[in-house]
């Protein structure tokens, strides 16, 4: 009999699947999909079958040790979707499966034999094994039985385990270290004066940095993070501490938020408009799609539940994404208050080991709802019936590393791979999507709000001209907007208040000479954060004092310009000094759960102003928030990049959405300087569809997405002249390969991006255009033969939603 051998794939940063030979034993288990152990150098590693029939190597190939599952760790549907994603975005396919699959469920970790009583005990080696597993309670990893039994057992453990006397059973490398506590600094005494603080803190900026940044955290916050994240060194922690200042104790940890949200159960009866829907939901046959256009607060998630009801009903399973699962707690608690025990949650504070546990649950089908973002799409639900893609139109979708899938596109294969439906839901769905409609997607609509509750009426505010507010620093603050918000304080009622910029101000700025303090390693403007105080960097999180002298000219004074959410909290605080704010931004949010608990008081009535960047535009249903007021609409509107608009459109009628969803009404507030701009326009009228009209119009010339496809070549690298000279060649290689099979490609550039250096690293592109097809056959080119030279990378991004 001729040899056999595998291809395996391995979650380690290589490009390719090593080879194996298929020992005769183990022929049956060694399918594609499986689970199996392999030998790398001098360890033992699990991986994932991708091929069982590959030819044989040139070198002498090792053997695969084991193969541990009864059933293929991924089925056959996910698989194919792997080499779908893996091919469509030239990707290798193990760093596919790695953004795939939990990384407990391979690499390190280790394979558990358990004894099964009352089987047969051969003699022999076989005999051995089971006397010490007896000895050590019945069950131990194998690697710890080999070590003792001093020779390899994985031969005899496939025995006993084909004949049922052992159990093998993969377990996660950090089952046993998931502890459930996890340290905790928090504030000891009543927080000093400023008086009293300049002197405590005299000799030790650091110490009242720290100080102050717990302060904004609300009073604590996990060692962890604190030292990890935030990067105070624990002799600053120990300082306060020994001090009296803070305490540092052990605090359970939360394992699953979501088990304790309320579980909301749904609404009883369906609207007329929502039946229709869910009708023509229904009748989508397998492996197709539709589009729900319904406005915001049309009731689209009762729309899903529903449909999800009846999919279960009918025995099969169903996958729920959502852009950011703690940015949408409703949405969560609404399916998990429907279908309780039958959703598994997956965010992204599960361990590895209970992502684990999760992914065996859904295999299993103990589980048969996955509700998550963007990576939920490969979620092993059992016999997937329906996949649902609730703000469609979110760039969260689309992963930022290799492999750049977009869940969505991930979402309509994998759909018609295993025969599922697929839902995407949006009041504001993207020009992407829209351009399917009647081709891949049917297009259904909500056309009015639940109770037949008006839309919010919109105001565009003309800062340019419109009244204004002094004394508020340099935040453009108009009268009608602060005239709203003391009436909507009057009446015991909240607002919600955006402004897309987080931090104090945008850049710090020496007047004199015109010097703009910029990154070191980024060619952006450092950001002026006021607690704690400091330059910090949005992109690599680069981090230095607040200057007061120029660098350059060494004038001794330096002005802020801009601003964002911590000048506007502190104008609000000192303009409505009753008000009880709440900000929600990167900055106020890096603790786990603390969306939540911001949401969580908002919700209870104890937050009478949230002001937040676009976190506070997602899916919230409050019905006591009647103002919602833009604090700037132009901070996303001339970025250079084709989506700008139709970003900006999104986000104002999205958050325009929040409010009027009561029967006390809502009006909404717009500042702007560019009031004409038609995503303002069309926004203040609540239309989507003549915004989509205009806009796609203006996107054939030049053409951009949808009257085109994007690849974006991206070249990185820590010498300029090597990435200019690397991108030179990149767009030469591209150019020959269009004249050559006569592709109807057109390239732009080499060019720098926009953001020319992000962490050290030089970058710039090629850009090309073309049909979708055309550029698939460049980009499996390039897959295979762009390696990296040097430290110079090449970053494929088919289908990009950013070029910055
Ligand atoms: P969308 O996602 O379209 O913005 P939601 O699904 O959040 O809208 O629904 C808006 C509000 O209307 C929610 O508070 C929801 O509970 C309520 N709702 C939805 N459907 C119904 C219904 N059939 N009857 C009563 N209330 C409903
Ligand atoms: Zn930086």
């Amino acid at each position: 009999m001729s040899e056999r051998f595998a291809q395996v794939a391995l979650p380690l940063p290589l490009a390719s699947s090593y080879t194996y030979r298929i020992p005769e034993t183990l022929g049956d288990r060694v399918v594609p999909g499986a689970r199996v152990v392999v030998p790398v150098r001098r360890r033992e590693l699990i991986g994932i079958v991708v091929e069982a029939d590959s030819a044989p190597p040139e070198a002498a190939a090792r053997d695969v040790l084991a193969a541990p599952d009864d059933e293929t760790a991924i089925p056959a549907g996910l698989l194919e979707t792997a080499h779908w994603v893996a091919g469509y975005y030239g990707a290798p396919l193990g760093l596919t499966l790695k953004a795939m699959l939990p990384g407990g469920m391979w690499g390190e970790s280790t394979v558990v034999a358990t004894l099964v009583g009352g089987a047969a005990v051969p003699g022999g080696v076989a005999g051995e094994v089971t006397d010490w597993l007896e000895r050590r309670g019945g069950e131990a990893p194998v690697s710890m039985a080999a070590r003792a039994l001093k020779r390899p057992l994985w031969d005899v453990l496939d025995r006993l385990a084909r004949v049922g006397a052992v159990v093998l059973r993969v377990e996660p490398p950090d089952t046993e270290a998931a502890t459930l506590t996890e340290r905790v600094v928090s504030l000891a005494a009543d927080p000093p004066t400023l008086l009293e603080r300049d002197g405590l803190f005299r000799r030790a900026p650091k110490q009242r940095r720290l100080y102050e940044a717990l302060e904004q955290l609300g009073g604590s916050a996990l060692v962890r993070h604190v030292v990890g994240q935030l990067g105070f060194t624990p002799t600053v922690l120990r300082g306060l501490e020994e001090r009296g200042l803070v305490r540092i104790g052990e605090a359970e940890r939360v394992r699953d938020p979501f088990a304790d949200f309320p579980a909301v159960p749904p609404p009883a009866t369906l609207t007329p408009d929502q039946q229709a829907a869910l009708a023509a939901v229904q009748s989508v046959d397998p492996g197709d799609g539709a589009v729900l256009f319904g406005v915001t607060g049309s009731g689209k998630t009762l729309v899903y539940l529903e449909a999800v009801r009846r999919v279960l009903a009918a025995g099969r399973g169903a996958i729920v994404l959502v852009p950011e699962i703690g940015l949408t707690p409703q949405t969560v608690s609404r399916f998990r208050g429907a279908f309780g025990d039958q959703v598994a949650v997956l965010h992204s504070s599960l361990s590895d080991g209970e992502r684990a546990d999760a992914w065996r649950l859904l295999r299993r089908g103990e589980r048969r709802v996955a509700v998550g973002a963007r990576s939920a799409v490969f979620a092993p639900v059992r016999d997937l019936g329906m996949i649902v893609l609730d703000e469609e139109h979110e760039a969260s979708y689309k992963n930022g590393e290799t492999p750049r899938y977009h869940a969505r596109e991930v979402a309509a294969v994998r759909a018609r791979i295993e025969g599922a439906s697929l839902i995407l839901g949006s009041a504001t769905p993207s020009l992407d999507t829209m351009a399917q409609v009647n081709r891949r997607l049917r297009l259904l609509r909500l056309p009015e709000r639940i109770g037949a509750r008006p839309l919010p009426p919109v105001e565009l505010v003309d800062l340019r001209v419109a009244p204004k507010v002094s004394g508020t620093g340099g935040i453009g603050w108009s009268e009608a907007l602060d005239a709203a918000i003391v009436a909507t304080l009057a009446r015991r009622e909240q607002a919600l208040l955006l402004l897309n910029r987080r931090g104090f101000a945008a850049f710090l700025q020496c007047p004199d000479c015109g010097e703009v303090w910029q990154c070191p390693r980024c060619s952006i403007s450092l950001t002026v954060h006021s607690s704690p105080p400091g330059l910090r960097c949005h992109y690599c999180g680069h981090e230095e004092p607040l200057a007061l002298t120029c660098r350059k000219c060494a004038n001794r004074v330096q002005q802020m310009r801009g601003f964002g959410t911590q000048q506007l909290e502190r104008l609000l605080s000192e303009r409505y000094p009753e008000a009880r704010l709440a900000r929600m931004d990167l900055d106020t949010t890096s603790t786990k759960w603390s969306h939540q608990r911001i949401l969580a008081s908002v919700e209870a009535g104890e937050v009478d102003l949230l002001l937040g960047t676009q976190m506070i535009a997602k899916g919230l249903d409050f019905p006591n928030v009647t103002l919602v007021g833009v604090v700037d609409a132009d901070t996303g509107l001339y970025l250079p990049d084709f989506r700008s608009a139709e970003r900006t459109f999104q986000l104002l009628a999205q958050v325009a959405g929040r409010t009027g969803r009561g029967p006390k009404g809502g009006r909404v507030l717009v500042q702007t300087r560019h009031p004409a701009h038609h995503a303002l326009v069309w926004a203040a009228q609540h239309d989507a569809e003549g915004f989509l009209r205009e806009e796609r119009t203006l996107r054939e010339s030049p053409p951009y997405p949808p009257a085109t496809a994007l690849v974006n070549l991206l070249v990185t690298g820590t010498s300029e002249p090597a990435v200019g000279q690397r991108a030179a060649e990149l767009a030469d290689w591209c150019a020959a390969l269009v004249a050559k099979y006569h592709l109807p490609v057109t390239l732009l550039g080499p060019a720098p991006c926009p953001l020319a250096r992000i962490k050290d690293r030089w970058r710039w592109h090629v850009l090309l255009k073309g049909p979708s097809e055309a550029l698939g056959r460049i980009v499996r080119y390039a897959a295979t033969r762009l390696t990296r030279a040097g430290d110079v990378r090449v970053v494929i991004d088919r289908d990009p939603v950013s070029l910055l």
